[in-house]
């Protein structure tokens, strides 16, 4: 049987902490579902649409292996019943510093509450990585830093665009 999952969050914007998750997490799934909320608790600067379309044009410069295996989407309502519908086994979440631990910690043992058949792994990136933040990204950007480091090319290209 195929293993399914899904790794879902804001993604606003993508960037090369994401992108080693997203890699990492299909080696452990046959198929990865990456996956947007339509409603956010947190203000995002990109639309849903420019989220998940600047998601697309990063998966589609991947190997065309791993690109067939990964879809994304956007989806409503509970990140749990979302699972269901796909059949998705796996939740994946990326852990950074330990502050992210707390929330994480949390979410993942309601969502074990909500459907007992899913499991959340957490996966670490390469040291460097894990210090890259969306939040960092965008005000680095707001103030016109550099973000080659941080962001690929497209999404460089975005954030010039919005600031
Ligand atoms: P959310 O609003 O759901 O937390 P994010 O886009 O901020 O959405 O993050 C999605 C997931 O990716 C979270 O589990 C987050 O901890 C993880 N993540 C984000 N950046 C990194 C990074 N640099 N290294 C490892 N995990 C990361």
């Amino acid at each position: 049987m195929k293993k399914i999952g899904l790794y879902p969050g804001s993604f606003d914007p993508i960037t090369f902490g994401h992108i080693d998750i997203i890699k990492r997490a299909s080696k452990i799934v046959d198929k990865l579902f990456i996956g947007v909320p339509l409603i956010n608790k947190k203000k995002t600067i990109f639309t849903i649409t420019e989220r998940v379309n600047l998601i697309k044009a990063v998966v589609n410069d991947f190997n065309p292996d791993l690109k067939k295996r990964i879809e994304v989407v956007s989806f409503g309502g509970l990140t749990t019943n979302y699972c269901k519908k796909i059949s998705a086994t796996v939740i994946f979440r990326g852990l950074r510093v330990a502050s992210d631990f707390e929330y994480e910690f949390q979410l993942a043992g309601m969502n074990y509450k909500l459907n007992s058949n899913l499991e959340t792994v957490f996966l670490m990136a390469e040291i460097q990585n894990q210090i890259i933040s969306s939040n960092f990204v965008k005000e680095i950007a707001s103030l016109k830093g550099d973000l080659v480091q941080f962001v690929p090319n497209v999404v460089i290209k975005a954030l010039k665009k919005k600031f």
